[in-house]
């Protein structure tokens, strides 16, 4: 079955990205900002208990961190140099979080200068260094969770630790003179299983519980990521997510809720973008071959490092019409063998594509433009368009 541009895009989101994408050569990505604005004003409105810190790296450009800024969005920053470029917009550090459990000395007492407060940690040596370089500053504790075989892109196994390691951490911060101040836990990027936040959250009760014993009383839970976007692997609506995740937290915490984080990157950001590609090739490998190679401007090296594995599914859409279809391997331009996209998965594009022609990928607005190469084979990082909100029309 062809892509059905409606599934994705209103009639009036896709018009408007159609009309700033006709201005540009290929490739590029369009970002229409006032998806982002909808999303997060959708997000406020499903979970009007929770504060969201953006997950910057989902899409670190300003004209996106200036819009979250002027909403009201708190930041969740990985890096120095994340941090340089969310303050240099004004931005309150009493606004943002320290999310990345590895980092250096030398980080924690630069964003300590700047004046940032709240700090995730996983591991003795890290706390340690907090504790050192940032003294008296809340932590959170990001423990291991399932999920990361319902997740198409896994974040736990590198990041957290198991719930007896955060209690005995937690004793160890307070020793150490920080405010040790809740427990945080990642499902796993685009997670399709709903429970896996259950089953967080039952965790997240039982160190409490434990830790209460101990006379020490949490008071934040940093629920993380994992919401989803639309890609073609079909996932629940935003609202079954947050009408279940709100009752798992009822169900574990009754009405009084703890300070609830969320840091939403992909599901904020990910509908926002079309990624616009022109085919270069289309070929054989023999004259009995199967298989129809199809070669686009852009690749795994120019923005789409998440078809990695295949692990996310774009949608692409081809205006190039009728019927029948054909399903090809889909792969980039550069002198990489591993700069194929798609190979076991096919997206079935029309027959009669060629040359010239343009193929949309849509729902790439995370986590592609900063994870485009710098110059692989000569090609600059792909540019990127941005779409301001519109102003209601009377
Ligand atoms: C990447 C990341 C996020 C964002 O996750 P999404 O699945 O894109 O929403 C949130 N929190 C942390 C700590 C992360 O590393």
């Amino acid at each position: 079955m062809r892509i059905d541009v409606l599934d994705y895009y209103t009639k009036e989101d896709w018009k408007r990205i159609k009309a700033e994408a006709a201005r540009h050569e290929t490739p590029f990505l369009v970002v229409d900002l006032g998806i982002v604005k909808h999303k997060y004003e959708e997000l406020k409105e499903l979970f009007p208990f929770a504060k969201v810190y953006y997950a910057v790296k989902a899409n670190p450009a300003v004209e996106v961190l200036e819009l979250l800024r002027d909403l009201g969005s708190n930041f969740d920053i990985a890096s120095r140099y994340e941090l340089d470029r969310v303050l240099s917009l004004g931005i309150d550090p009493a606004r943002m979080s320290y999310g990345n459990t590895i980092k250096k000395a030398t980080d924690i007492a630069y964003f300590h200068s700047k004046g940032v407060n709240l700090f995730a940690t996983d591991s003795e040596g890290d706390l340690r260094n907090i504790a050192k370089e940032a003294p008296g500053a809340r932590v959170f504790f990001r423990i291991l969770t399932e999920g990361g075989e319902t997740a198409d892109w896994p974040l736990s196994r590198k990041f957290g630790c198991h719930p007896d390691m955060a209690i005995d951490l937690v004793m160890l911060a307070r020793e150490l003179g920080l405010k040790p101040c809740g427990i945080s836990f990642h499902v796993g990027s685009q997670q399709r299983d709903i429970g896996a936040w259950d089953s967080a959250i039952a965790k997240v009760r039982y160190i409490f519980d434990y830790l209460e014993g101990e006379g020490l009383k949490l008071s934040l839970i940093n629920m993380g990521g994992g919401f989803p976007a639309n890609y073609i692997s079909k996932t629940n609506e935003m609202t079954t997510y947050a009408d279940e995740i709100s009752r798992y937290l009822e169900e574990d915490f009754g009405n009084d809720f703890p300070e609830i984080i969320l840091e939403p990157g992909r599901s904020l950001v990910g509908e926002s973008g079309v990624l616009v590609s022109e085919v270069v090739l289309i070929s054989q490998k023999s004259s009995m071959g199967v298989d129809k190679w199809l070669y686009l401007d852009t690749g795994k090296f120019n923005g789409l490092i998440e078809t990695w594995d295949e692990s996310i599914k774009y949608p692409l859409y081809c205006e190039a019409r009728g019927e029948p279809t054909e399903d090809f391997i889909i792969a980039g331009p550069t002198c990489d063998s591993q700069d194929v996209m798609y190979e076991y998965f096919r997206n079935p594009l029309p027959a009669y594509i060629k040359t010239g022609d343009r193929v949309y990928w849509l729902t790439t607005g995370a986590y592609t433009s900063s994870y485009s190469s710098k110059e692989f084979n000569g090609f600059p990082p792909i540019p990127v368009y941005y779409i301001n909100p519109q102003t209601p029309q009377q």
